[in-house]
């Protein structure tokens, strides 16, 4: 690594202006997780690293009447660790959960996940599936955008990702989680699925369903959405829901060499995050 500078970032404000200083010659770096294998393989060379890891005003996780927030160095740590993410959120702890190893889950950040742009990152199909909203800052201003049209307007070299936000669910909806890895433990993700559902009187009555590596980016399901809104969940209709995402499936990755084994095995996890919805409807499980 050859790097020329490496600051200690202090406050929001200084992080910023050194950003837009910079130009595109600065990186900011949280845990280092990933950004340290990028600067050893010299894919990136920054003159300037600014260190975010102990800005207070981007820790922590704050809850208000309407939106739960979640600062950008908050780590998977504390998200497994914390109160917020059991019941029904249970697939947030879950995903960040699944995360590599017990140091990876330490150090790494969720707004490290989100900026690094990687279609296996495990918290972004959840916090998809909540509809959630990025905020970003740069000299130039603040802009939230939805982390769904995030990957399509991506954060910009002189932006710091500030934090992420969703609306605090209801009682009668749930957030589920599945992944597939190729080994348990250290797998980079290579699928993983969400859901976010509300359920009235067994009837679907909102829903959002996000993949993680089934395309360039984290992306929404929108068939499978279309398909299970209005029903109930049932042995039928997940069925059916398999059937929808490997028909949209089919068409976006046509001659990839991965479909035939991501046809097999999208069924097992599809059908476990729906199962798993399906219990907290019923109420069987103590969430
Ligand atoms: C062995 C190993 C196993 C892993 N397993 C998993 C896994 O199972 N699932 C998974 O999803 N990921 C996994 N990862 C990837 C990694 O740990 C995560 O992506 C992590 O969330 C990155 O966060 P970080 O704070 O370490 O980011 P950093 O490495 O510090 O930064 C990553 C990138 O994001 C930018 N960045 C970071 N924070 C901000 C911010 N606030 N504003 C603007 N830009 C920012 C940096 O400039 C850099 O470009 C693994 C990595 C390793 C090395």
């Amino acid at each position: 690594m050859d790097i020329k500078k490496v600051y200690m970032g202090r406050s929001v404000e200084e992080v910023v202006r050194l950003l837009g200083e910079y130009e595109n010659k600065a990186k900011v770096i949280a845990g280092g997780t990933d950004i340290v294998i990028a600067l050893r393989n010299k894919v990136i060379e920054p003159e300037l690293l600014i260190d975010i890891s102990k800005v207070e005003e981007l820790k922590g996780i704050k809850e208000d009447e309407e939106y739960i927030t979640i600062g950008s160095i908050t780590t998977f740590t504390e998200i497994v660790e914390s109160e917020i993410f059991q019941s029904n959120l249970y697939g947030l702890h879950k995903a960040c959960k699944m995360v590599g190893s017990p140091q990876i889950r330490n150090k790494g950040t969720i707004g490290g996940n989100i900026a690094n742009g990687s279609p296996a990152a495990d918290s972004v199909p959840p916090l998809m599936a909540l509809d959630s909203i990025v905020t970003l800052l740069s000299i130039e201003g603040t802009r939230e955008i939805s982390l769904e049209d995030y990957y399509y307007d991506s954060i910009k070299e002189n932006e710091l990702l500030v934090n992420v936000k969703f609306k605090k669910p209801k009682d009668n909806q749930v957030l589920t989680f599945a992944k597939l890895g190729l080994r348990k433990a250290l797998a980079i993700s290579r699928l993983t699925l969400s859901s976010f559902i509300e359920f009235d009187d067994n009837i679907i009555t909102s829903i959002r369903v996000a993949s993680g590596a089934l395309a360039k980016f984290p992306m929404r399901e929108k068939e499978v959405e279309d398909y299970l809104l209005g029903k109930s969940l049932n042995e039928e209709t997940i069925e059916g829901a398999i059937e929808a995402l490997r028909n949209s499936m089919d068409e976006r990755l046509k001659g990839r060499p991965t479909l035939p084994y991501k046809r097999i095995a999208i069924s097992t996890i599809l059908r476990e995050i729906l199962e798993e919805a399906l219990v907290f409807e019923k109420g069987v499980k103590a969430w």
